[in-house]
């Protein structure tokens, strides 16, 4: 052998084993990919590539979150034709995408006052990721202790799951644009990529948790010049455990959820901190969640304004339809000192802190209830969002039903209906 045909040899052996070596990997690393993906088909809609649907419901839930979803579960087990139109990418809002996973309160003085499906999807999620609920006989030194550390991601699909059961159709990535009066209710033109969605409805349940429907329509809001700080929740250097600890938070002072120019501006605000903590610590990023949890926006202006007076004093309404439990717990910017209600002490929520004033066929639910801002404060909470998401449901499904507005079905009805679907509803002593 020559030299030269030596070193072809080692050149042709070099790209064997090159070739070798990268089937090796190439494989191995086909192999994992394999192994690790599983096949699941999604329905192939018919109406994919109109840009433009049409469709008729009794009830349009607008916003998917914390009160959102309930509402939606709760109108669909009613018989109700039911859309949920939601601007993000799955339910549950506050609590699922800004991962504020632990919701509360349910229970007050060592018994619980909220129940429903908020609590049944809280229990169900709980017990399928092998956690563990608080013993409400307890009453705890601190409030936060009786919340329910959930899974947030569990959580999500469950909602998801319930609403599919009662039949209630999501439209994801879409949001309201206008919205019409009609003889027989409202016309809502929604928009999401490439698609283009009239809605005719008999009821609109607005759960945007900054009453942005009501805000369209031209009905009053209020909205305090220095609002609650949001906060942005992540976890530094350590792993979070979703339904078993809580996550970091930082303060996103000015934080604002009024549209998406502002909601930007709190994300980047949020995440640009955090970096600048990741590279101070020098420890891994393991957690962020996609967005900032917003505290303060819009309230309405209901046929009820429910203040801080009726909240400690835990005033019960001739109208209440659910509890509500939690201190006055107002952030600032210097932080938060709650203000724990008297022993004994249980808020209840007025159906007309639900209705904008003047309004028909158009009731609210969530953080945006009709309230003075010390009030709200307390009001804003997951259980008593969920509680007035089940009754907004129940309120506009009857409605509907009927051919009547929210304050024209009897109350008694609501109650009545709210305990069939396991909802604890306040007595007058
Ligand atoms: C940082 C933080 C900590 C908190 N701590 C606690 C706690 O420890 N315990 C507790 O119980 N509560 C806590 N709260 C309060 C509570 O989580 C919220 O007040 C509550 O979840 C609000 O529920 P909501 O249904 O009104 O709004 P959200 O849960 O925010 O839902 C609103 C939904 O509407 C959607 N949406 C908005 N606009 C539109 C639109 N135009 N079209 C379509 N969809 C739209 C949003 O994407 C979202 O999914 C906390 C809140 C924050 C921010």
């Amino acid at each position: 052998m020559t030299s030269s045909s030596n070193s072809k040899d080692e050149t042709q052996n070099k790209t064997r084993r090159g070739f070798l070596q990268h089937t090796v990997l190439g494989s191995a690393f086909a192999g994992m990919t394999i192994a690790s993906t599983s096949h699941v088909t999604a329905q192939t809609l018919a109406d994919a590539e109109e840009p433009e649907i049409t469709q008729s419901v009794d009830v349009l839930v607008v916003g998917g979150g914390t009160a959102g979803h309930v509402a939606a579960i709760q109108a669909g087990r009613l018989g109700a034709k039911t859309l949920i139109v939601e601007r993000n990418s799955q339910l549950g809002g506050t609590t699922t995408t800004a991962g504020v996973a632990f919701p509360g309160l349910f229970d007050a003085w060592g018994k619980q006052v909220i129940a429903g499906i908020g609590w049944e999807l809280v229990t169900e999620s709980v017990e399928l990721d092998g956690g563990t609920l608080p013993n409400f006989a307890k009453v705890p030194q601190k409030h936060w202790q009786n919340q329910v550390y959930t899974n947030q991601f569990l959580y999500a699909i469950l909602a998801e799951q319930k609403c599919t059961e009662a039949g209630v159709e999501i439209a994801y990535y879409e949001f309201p644009q206008s919205v019409t009066k009609t003889a027989t209710g409202w016309q809502v033109d929604c928009v999401g990529f490439g698609t283009k969605r009239r809605i005719q409805c008999k009821q609109i349940i607005d759960c945007t948790g900054g009453a942005e429907v009501v805000g369209m329509l031209g009905f009053p809001r209020f909205r305090e010049e220095e609002r609650q700080p949001g906060s942005y929740l992540f976890m530094l250097g350590e792993k979070h455990e979703p339904g078993r600890n809580q996550i970091q938070r930082l303060y996103v002072h000015g934080a604002d959820s009024t549209n998406s120019r502002t909601a930007t501006e709190a994300n980047l605000t949020g995440r640009k901190a955090i970096l600048e903590r990741v590279r101070q610590s020098k420890q891994r990023l393991m957690h962020m969640q996609p967005e900032t949890g917003f505290r303060e926006t819009y309230r309405i202006q209901g046929e009820t304004v429910i203040t801080v007076n009726d909240y400690t004093s835990g005033r019960v309404f001739d109208d209440a339809i659910s509890y509500a439990f939690y201190p006055v717990d107002l952030h600032t910017k210097s932080g938060v000192r709650p203000k724990p209600l008297k022993p004994g002490t249980v808020p209840t929520i007025s159906f007309g802190a639900l209705i904008p004033k003047g309004s028909r066929n158009l009731i609210v639910a969530g953080r945006s209830v009709s309230s003075d801002r010390l009030a709200n404060s307390g009001l804003r909470v997951q259980a008593s969002c969920m509680g007035m998401g089940q009754a907004a449901g129940v309120a506009a499904s009857l409605a509907a039903r009927s051919g009547s507005t929210p304050l024209e079905i009897p109350l008694k009805e609501i109650h009545s209906v709210l305990r069939e679907h396991g909802q604890i509803v306040p007595q007058k002593a």
